[in-house]
């Protein structure tokens, strides 16, 4: 038997009065999706467990088959850093640095501290380029690193700082939120904020006068000319998914997060050229990957990003037509695929509600289908004429411990 999970990142939503009560998903025009739903098994999924936050780590690690509360200080970073090939030792916390834009109520983008005027313009620093922002973080460790912390480029305003032997347990404020506020309302406390504050002060001055910085302003760009930290956590100790399942995995995904979790439970990682995170992403190539890796692997999971970048941009129309796009160009193309498989199962699902009016993710259960290739029906097939949140919940069906569905997927029967 070979496996093959569709990850559509953020696809469930909630009713909005401008699709007549319909969620995205319903609304979408979805005929694989609803073909599948008519032969196989629709129902609810718990990905983020009571008293969780419904963060991509957390909610994927359920998806993979991994009880996220065992796991209560795997962060979002220690993943990235995976992702990246920066190793972490036991003792390291890792946290996000994103290239932020300042800007003082009285000196404008020329910061000399963190003072009380001081606001959060962009925590995206405009969506400054990976060239511009490898030579920022390369001048912050040539003038601010240390032997116990460093700096690590990654891609546009995401970036890391590993310290060595760091406190894990101080409070940081997301960027998000955060922006268009004053910055000192959401300055780290706790345990070890001393030193990021510390950290936060010099990289806003040594930022401040970089040259490319005064070039970015010369050309209408928002400088990066600070930093924001957050995010923090420690490598985790995951027990292979193949010692634990006895399969052999893979992922086709363009996002670090997910490329971390991917080599953090021994799965092979991927790559696709084409693969951006987005609505341009090159869907045809992803499915065609995957297909390729099912032919050396038990188990391929493809992940598409578009549908929750979507609703982080409370765009209705991006959301949908992500989703229109993921029936047709991955859940089609796969079916297609997979016909020469004697015996093939498919699980669809997202990993977390995202609601668009929101534009962040909702702790709720979220619809799954599971089909069967060449084989007898599932125990649930057949209650359900589409795939949408309102017919996995008439389903009648709820695996309120998520990470148990990879269980069933793989063994049920
Ligand atoms: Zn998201």
């Amino acid at each position: 038997m070979k496996y093959v999970v569709l990850l559509a990142d953020g696809m469930a939503d909630l009713p909005l009065p401008q699709l007549n009560h319909r969620t995205p998903l319903a609304a979408a025009k979805t005929p694989n999706l609803d073909s599948l739903a008519r032969q196989g098994e629709v129902g609810l999924v718990r990905t983020t467990p009571p008293g969780c936050s419904p963060t991509s780590e957390v909610t994927n690690l359920s998806i993979l088959g991994y009880d996220p509360k065992k796991y209560p200080q795997l962060g979002r970073s220690p993943l990235e850093a995976a992702s990246l090939g920066v190793s972490v030792g036991k003792d390291d916390v890792v946290f996000r640095c994103n290239l932020v834009t300042l800007k003082d109520d009285q000196r404008g983008y020329d910061i000399d501290r963190l003072g009380p005027h001081v606001v959060l313009e962009d925590p995206s620093a405009g969506h400054i380029g990976s060239d511009d922002s490898r030579e920022l973080i390369q001048e912050l460790n040539n003038q601010l690193a240390t032997e116990i912390l460093q700096f690590y480029a990654g891609v546009s305003y995401r970036h890391l700082m590993v310290w060595i032997g760091g406190k894990s347990r101080v409070v940081c404020t997301p960027p998000f939120d955060l922006s268009g506020k004053p910055v000192v309302g959401g300055l780290p406390t706790g345990e070890g904020s001393d030193v990021l504050r510390k950290v936060l002060e010099s990289a806003a001055a040594v930022l401040t006068t970089h040259p490319l910085n005064e070039e970015r302003i010369a050309q209408g760009l928002k400088p990066a000319n600070g930093i924001w930290i957050w995010g923090q956590g420690k490598a985790a100790a995951l027990i292979p998914f193949v010692d634990r399942f006895g399969k052999r995995g893979a992922l086709v995904a363009a996002v670090d997060i997910m490329k971390g979790l991917a080599l953090a439970v021994g799965f092979d990682v991927i790559h696709v050229p084409g693969a951006t995170g987005y609505l341009d992403t090159d869907y045809e190539g992803k499915v065609d990957a995957a297909v390729q890796a099912l032919a050396t692997h038990d188990l391929v999971v493809v992940h598409v990003e578009a549908p929750d970048e979507a609703s982080h941009n409370g765009d209705l129309e991006a959301k949908i037509r992500a989703i229109e796009d993921f029936d047709a160009r991955v859940v089609g193309r796969l079916l297609a695929a997979i016909e020469s498989e004697p015996a093939c199962r498919v699980l669809v699902l997202c990993d977390h509600v995202a609601p668009v009016s929101t534009r962040s993710h909702a702790p709720d259960p979220v619809p799954y289908l599971l089909y069967q290739r060449g084989g007898a029906g599932l125990p649930g097939t057949g209650s359900v004429t589409e795939f949408s949140e309102a017919a996995a919940k008439a389903g009648g069906k709820l695996v309120a411990e998520g990470h148990r569905l990879m269980e069933y997927f793989l063994k049920g029967s």
